[in-house]
């Protein structure tokens, strides 16, 4: 059944993030011929309105105020709630992500609706949505649908494909103004602890290194191999422990939950809590010096051996290739 679908696209240092176009994919496929919208916030963010309808927005509409420069729960909640308010829409998506698992459950709230959290791919049976999500940290994975009220749901970031970017597509871009008032918080400056590099959560490549880097000296050949890929870092709880890397780094149960097309685990032992973050990796590459780590069970490809040795051959090789 045709729906309107409102998809959240989400803005970090004046850019769309990706999970933005694989919301609009999922959109599509929500609205089964119905209409996809576009909704933006931020300040100054109207010039990115294209880039949705290139990716398959049929409308965008744009949210322009001071108070939407850096996400606040109270501000984006106000707005999108008065979005929501004058477009009545059949269902809402928007990325897993930090700002998506924060604002995602006090809207599903407000609009008396259930949530879909961490979908992971969504196809229509019977004329309605159906989300898949993993469970029990990715062991096994279950689908769900929400009977009633709007169609709530976030999407993991990296799983669901965007669509071609047609630059000849055209849709309306429509500005709305807001009241956003009595805020409990204000951002009044935000200090990042590394600038620059690939966003962790939506790299195609991650390098990642656990306790048998051994130091912080030890990742730098992990970076130079991300650095030729076009990836990013990432570690275990164990080298963070160790303080060989920061914790913004981690993946796993309590750090990043990553699904990346190609993950290598370098001197990572392949403990449970590791697994939760990145067992749904499309490709992994385990190196390790002991045959028996339970990082092999889960590993595609498996290089038994000294990471010191092997992680400079294969970047030289990689080099030449
Ligand atoms: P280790 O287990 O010490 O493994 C190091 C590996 O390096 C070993 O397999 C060793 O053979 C290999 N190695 C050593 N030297 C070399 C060498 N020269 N060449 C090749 N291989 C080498 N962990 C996470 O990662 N993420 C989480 O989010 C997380 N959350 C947790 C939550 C809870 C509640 C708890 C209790 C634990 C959590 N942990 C998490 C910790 C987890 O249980 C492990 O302790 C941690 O993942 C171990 O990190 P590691 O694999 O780097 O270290």
């Amino acid at each position: 059944m045709a729906k309107k679908v409102l998809v959240i696209g989400e803005v970090r240092d004046g850019e769309l993030r990706n999970v933005s176009f694989e919301s609009i994919s999922a959109g599509k496929t929500i609205a089964d011929g119905g209409e996809v919208v576009g909704v933006l916030l931020g300040e100054n963010v109207s010039g990115l309105a294209d880039s949705l309808i290139h990716y398959g927005a049929d409308r965008v509409i744009v949210v322009d105020h001071a108070d939407l420069k850096s996400y606040t729960t109270d501000a984006y909640q106000q707005a999108l709630l008065q979005v929501f308010d004058t477009e009545s829409p059949e269902a809402v998506i928007m990325g897993h992500t930090a700002t998506g698992k924060d604002v995602s459950p006090r809207l599903a709230m407000k609009l008396n609706s259930g949530l879909i959290s961490d979908a992971i791919s969504v196809e229509v049976d019977g004329g309605e949505p159906v989300f898949t999500r993993p469970i029990y940290s990715g062991k096994a994975f279950e689908k769900k649908k929400i009977n009633e009220g709007v169609i709530f749901a976030t999407i993991r970031p990296n799983n669901i494909a965007p669509l071609e970017a047609d630059s000849s597509r055209s849709g309306d871009v429509q500005k709305v103004t807001v009241e956003i008032k009595d805020l409990r918080t204000t951002i009044r400056d935000v200090v990042r602890k590394a600038t620059g590099g690939v966003d962790l959560s939506e790299a195609k490549v991650i390098v990642a290194g656990g306790r048998g880097v051994k130091s912080k000296e030890g990742f730098e050949p992990l970076q130079e191999l991300a650095d030729l890929l076009g990836g990013a870092v990432g570690a275990s709880r164990g080298a963070c422990d160790a303080d060989y890397c920061d914790y913004a780094l981690q993946i796993g149960q309590t750090g990043k939950v990553v699904t990346p097309d190609l993950y290598f685990a370098i001197g990572i032992s392949g403990a449970i809590q590791h697994l939760a973050g990145m067992s749904n990796s499309k490709v992994i590459v385990a190196i390790n010096k002991d045959p028996e780590a339970p990082i092999f069970e889960v590993a595609d490809y498996g290089i038994v051996g000294d990471l010191f040795e092997i992680v400079p051959i294969l970047t030289e090789e990689l080099k030449s290739a």
